[in-house]
């Protein structure tokens, strides 16, 4: 037999540390599992009790991040970065932060790039808002 075959990671179409988080900020909720909330306890070194209360919040029937203002966006995750954009706890973030977004481009970083040809702009930020008419359940990722 050959060596095993491992699948290539496919590449990437976007650059989350260049981009001003919009998944962090337009998101009302990004949702965090016991294991998640056991990350943050072992990352900020307090109990699970502790992390549930001081970083979460309940919505609807989950449990998600608790948010804090911004001023581009007007409200963000309380753990982003606001100098650098870039998430303050990367290697504690919950699993949806881990997977978002599931595919190999990401619509926020092409309408960024869109807009800064359009306006021809390196600096321009289009603002987004983004909402749903049905809630989903069940299903990981940061949306409505
Ligand atoms: S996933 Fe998309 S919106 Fe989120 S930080 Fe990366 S490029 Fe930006
Ligand atoms: S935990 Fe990090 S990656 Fe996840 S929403 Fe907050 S700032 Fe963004």
């Amino acid at each position: 037999m050959g060596e095993p075959v491992t699948a290539a990671k496919p590449r990437s179409y976007y650059d989350c540390v260049k981009c001003p988080a919009f998944c962090c900020s337009i998101y009302e909720r990004v949702q965090v599992t016991l294991r998640d909330i056991r990350r943050l306890a072992k990352h900020f070194g307090v109990t699970e009790q502790v992390a549930t209360t001081r970083f979460t919040k309940v919505w609807g029937k989950e449990r998600v991040l608790r948010k804090k203002a911004d001023p581009m966006f007007g409200q963000t995750c309380q753990f982003l970065n606001l100098e650098t954009r870039n998430c303050g706890i990367y290697h504690a973030r919950p699993a949806v932060c881990r997977e978002f977004p599931t595919t190999t481009r990401c619509a926020y970083w092409d309408l960024l790039k869109f807009e800064r040809e359009q306006q021809d702009d390196p600096d321009t930020l289009p603002l987004v808002k983004i909402t749903f008419h049905a809630r989903r359940n069940g299903k990981n990722g940061k949306k409505s």
